[in-house]
């Protein structure tokens, strides 16, 4: 670490790339149950943000861990460094004026924690997708939780490996009782007095 000296300083200004794109960034954390509908509002969110003429980037768990985190597994150590880099990056959007929105389960607190303190407590919102976990079984968009049930995928999110809640989330959304278009709207009402330029 001694011979590295970073340099945030000279750099192109986030306040002048967010001038630039007429947009305050944030990075929005999604977090919730697998099949919870994390990937599917991210989707539809950055299409209604970018169709209002927003800058936008999604940062979704699975284009991820096939990418940058290829070398990382699901057990808690992975899953924070994962968590990490993820973090890392959404700042890199961050100071870029992007808006990003970044969909993994993050199950547990003290993950998100780390997430907020890497990102700054001010530019990131928590954004919990709360879909019961029985429904997110019942979804099984990906066949998942059949595999997690039969033992053949281990430490798998709210079946044999813990998901803890936010207990003071920006903004929960409630997957059961509205359509995407609903939950979409809901967020996009929430976020624009946020990334406001
Ligand atoms: P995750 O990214 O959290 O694993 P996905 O977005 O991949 O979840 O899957 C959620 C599933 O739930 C999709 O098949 C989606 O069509 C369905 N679904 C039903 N109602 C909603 C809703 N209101 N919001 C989001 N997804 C919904």
């Amino acid at each position: 670490m001694n011979n590295i000296h970073p340099d945030f300083e000279r750099i192109v200004s986030r306040k002048t790339k967010e001038k630039k794109l007429g947009q305050s960034s944030k990075v929005f954390w999604f977090t919730g149950l697998s099949g919870s509908g994390k990937s599917t509002i991210a989707e539809h969110f950055e299409k209604k943000l970018f169709s209002e003429g927003y800058f936008t980037q999604v940062l979704d768990g699975d284009n991820i861990r096939s990418g940058i985190n290829s070398d990382l597994g699901f057990n808690m150590e992975d899953r924070q460094e994962n968590i990490r880099r993820i973090s890392e990056i959404g700042k890199l959007y961050l100071n870029n004026g992007v808006i990003s929105l970044v969909s993994f389960i993050s199950p547990t607190i003290a993950a998100r924690e780390k997430a907020k303190s890497i990102i700054g407590a001010d530019d990131f919102v928590e954004v919990f997708i709360n879909t019961p976990l029985e429904i997110c079984e019942n979804r099984d968009v990906k066949g998942l939780y059949k595999k997690a049930r039969a033992g053949e995928i281990r430490n798998f999110s709210g079946i044999s490996s813990p998901y803890e809640a936010p207990e003071n989330p920006a903004i929960e959304i409630i997957t059961t009782s509205q359509s995407v278009a609903e939950c979409v709207d809901k967020l996009f009402n929430f976020a624009q007095p946020l990334i406001k330029y």
